[in-house]
Order: C-alpha cells, then structure tokens, then sequence
C-alpha cells in the first residue's frame, strides 16, 4: 500500500470532511529506528523517530498537512507564520501546493540558512524583523487578526490535531507506548500535540520535555526575554503552548529540564558519527536529555523524536571541520594525509 500521507491515514480522528481539499506532500510514515549505541548507553531500548524525513525535513509538515488544508477549505487566499524557520519552510511549501500565498515574519539573522533557502525558493513572501521569535509572533497575530489571511503558526488548532499522528504512528510501530517519550520542547506545540495523540489512544508514557539551558522558560517557571541557544528551532522565551506542555508534564508523571549546548552538540555529534543519523541540533535535546538522566529511567522502551534534518542547519556542522589543505594528486600524499 501507498503512504497516504497523515490526514488520508488518519481521517477518521481529524477535523476534517469529504469536502476538505487535501493539501499534501504525503508527509509522516517517518522511520522509527532502534539506536544500538545509545541503547548501549542508557541500558534501555531506545528508539529515534526520526521526523526529519518528512518533505519538508521536519516534524512541522504533519501540522501544516491540516492547518493549510483548513485555511483552503475556509477560502484563505493566503497563510502566515512567525517562525525560527521550519514552519515557515513548511508554510511555504505547502502554500505552493495549495496555489495561495505564504508570507513568513522572521526574527531577522536567527535563521538556519537550509530553512530559510526553502523559504525563499517556494516562493514565501519574507519579512525580516528586528526582534527575537515572540516579537515576530506578536507582529503575525496583529496581521491575521486584521487581515483576510489564515495564521499557521502552532496555536492554529489544527497543527497540533495533525501532529498527533507521530505519537500514533510510534504505537502502532512498537505495539504499545513507551515507558519514556522524550522531546525537544520550543513553543511546546509538538510536546502538547504527542500528549494529545496517546491520551487519545488510552496511552501514557511519561512525557520527557527538554529546553536549552540559555531558552529554558519552562524550567525556570518564567519568561526568558533574551533566549539564546545554538539550537535555533527551540529559541523560545515565551512558548506559545505553556499551560498544555506543563499539563503534559504532570498528567504522565514526566518532566521539563534544561540541557546545556555542549550536551546538545555532543548528542549530536554521536548520533551522526553512531547512529548514521544528521539531525539538527534542536532535535539532538531530547536524546542529550535522555543520557543527562538516564539514571531516572523507568523500565521499558524509551522514545527520542528528532524534529528536524541536519541539513537544515549547514553551518552548524561545518563548523566542525577547519579549511583542507589539498595535497598532490598522488596516492601516497593521500595516505600520509590520512596517516596511514
Ligand atoms: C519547531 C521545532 C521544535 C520545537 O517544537 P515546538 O512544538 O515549538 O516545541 C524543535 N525542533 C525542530 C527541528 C523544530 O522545527
């Protein structure tokens, strides 16, 4: 059979009729792979649901499936988001397949350069703004609320309804729920929506939530107002889902902590030189969260979603190279080059 993608997977438990057009870029049906190494590490089976393998390169494609299918169905001629990049990737793409326009409001030089190339070449309209993500989303709800154009940001309901679909498709892949969800947590939309698919299933694994330490509003129970991270998608200091991560948090018995950028970059680098998988650094926080309190973890199956790709975010990784010198083109330049 054919992935029909999340809402012709999932119809019968979204808002959505006969008569709602079906934006799609078949998004979800994301792998579901077993981490040796870090099972190693933690002493627990410990599974990657790796979202960065959906069209657009993240987990933001299996909200904007329904939020831009919604905006059509209601006649929108255009969408817009505030963003620290992948929505409004997404946005933008899916925009494109609808035939309506997307227009993204982002916090000017914040921006990892593989999202903002998305944008850009699927034709959003862009404004940057002198400002971090909450002024940007602040400048967006003036816009849609006094302008015919639809929000998409994830206080758009319907995000949030399509996201579940990941926590649905990690229960039918593993037959049951984990004992430990574990995720990046910015805005906190992605930790509402999978707490909102499992309950919908009778389903409780214990919601593990993790900020960076420099945009951890969750952790230190108020606003941060200068966020700052080398994790650009979770540079949050006031995340628009607050009251429903922290809910998520108390009603599975699960936590919300803060790990360091040098935790996050050594998850990230372990997971691309051990796991064969390149994920940006935001989505590297939940599997950094899991080995910072592997101590905690109750038995069972543990889950890490990396949100989004690696190559999203170029720059980051090649900072980890300096320039190449090039040697002569013989064999035995080459093998002293590698040290051989
Ligand atoms: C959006 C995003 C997040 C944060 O998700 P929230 O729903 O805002 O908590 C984390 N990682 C990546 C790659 C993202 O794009």
């Amino acid at each position: 059979m054919t992935w029909p993608g999340v809402i012709g997977r999932f119809r019968d438990r979204l808002s959505v009729t006969a008569e709602t057009p079906v934006v799609t870029l078949l998004e979800g049906n994301t792998p579901l792979l077993e981490a040796q190494v870090l099972s190693q590490h933690v002493g627990r089976p410990v599974y990657l649901k790796y979202d960065g393998a959906n069209p657009t390169g993240s987990f933001k494609d299996r909200g904007m499936t329904m939020a831009v299918s919604k905006a059509l169905e209601a006649g929108a001629q255009a969408v817009a988001c505030a963003s620290t990049g992948n929505t409004s990737a997404s946005a933008a793409a899916y925009a494109a397949k609808a035939g309506i326009r997307a227009i993204v409001i982002l916090p000017a030089g914040k921006i990892a350069r593989g999202k903002l190339a998305q944008a850009v070449i699927h034709g959003a309209e862009i404004v940057a703004v002198d400002g971090n993500f909450d002024d940007a989303l602040a400048l967006v709800l003036e816009l849609t609320s006094t302008h015919d154009v639809a929000l998409v940001n994830s206080i758009n309901p319907f995000r949030i309804e399509g996201q579940q679909s990941a926590a649905w498709e990690v229960t039918a892949a593993l037959g049951a729920e984990p004992a430990v969800h574990a995720l990046p947590v910015g805005n906190a939309g992605n930790i509402t929506a999978y707490w909102a698919g499992y309950k919908a299933e009778q389903r409780a694994p214990r919601m593990w939530g993790f900020q960076a330490a420099g945009a951890a509003p969750l952790v230190w129970g108020e606003i941060i107002d200068k966020p700052e991270t080398i994790a650009t998608a979770i540079r949050i200091g006031n995340p628009a889902s607050w009251e429903t991560a922290i809910a998520a948090r108390d009603e599975s018995g699960g936590r919300i902590e803060a790990v360091t950028d040098a935790e996050i970059l050594q998850a990230y680098r372990l997971l691309a030189h051990q796991e064969g998988i390149f994920c940006e650094p935001a989505s590297a926080a939940s599997v950094a969260g899991v080995l910072k309190f592997a101590d905690d973890l109750p038995a069972g199956p543990v889950v890490c979603t990396l949100t989004g790709h690696g190559l999203k975010d170029p720059d980051t990784a090649a900072d980890e190279f300096s320039e190449l010198d090039a040697v002569p083109p013989h064999l035995d330049a080459v093998l002293e080059q590698l040290g051989w």
